[in-house]
């Protein structure tokens, strides 16, 4: 559990990925992500704690640190070039 989390250092190395979300589950979107991040946050005693993280999990921190400060990931498509459906199974 990861109360009040803060992302507190990015890696200046960033990868590209499609994103999607639970707010709109058919849509990707494509997104700049930082490789590495740290998290400060704090546990269910209220310590204060810290976590780095790489690649899919640091994504998934972003992504949802966003969501804490209203950002979708639509808001960071890349370009208008940067939104897919996503292939529904046949
Ligand atoms: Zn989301």
């Amino acid at each position: 559990m990861l109360l009040n989390p803060e992302l507190v250092d990015l890696s200046p190395a960033t990868f590209e990925l499609w994103d999607d979300c639970m707010s709109f589950p058919n849509l990707l979107v494509r997104v700049q992500r930082h490789q590495q991040v740290t998290v400060r946050y704090r546990d269910e005693h209220w310590q204060l704690q810290s976590w780095t993280v790489q690649d899919g999990i640091s994504e998934l921190l972003q992504h949802e640190c966003d969501h804490l400060d209203g950002i979708l990931c639509t808001m960071r498509a890349i370009d208008p070039h940067s939104f897919r459906w996503r292939p529904t199974p046949a």
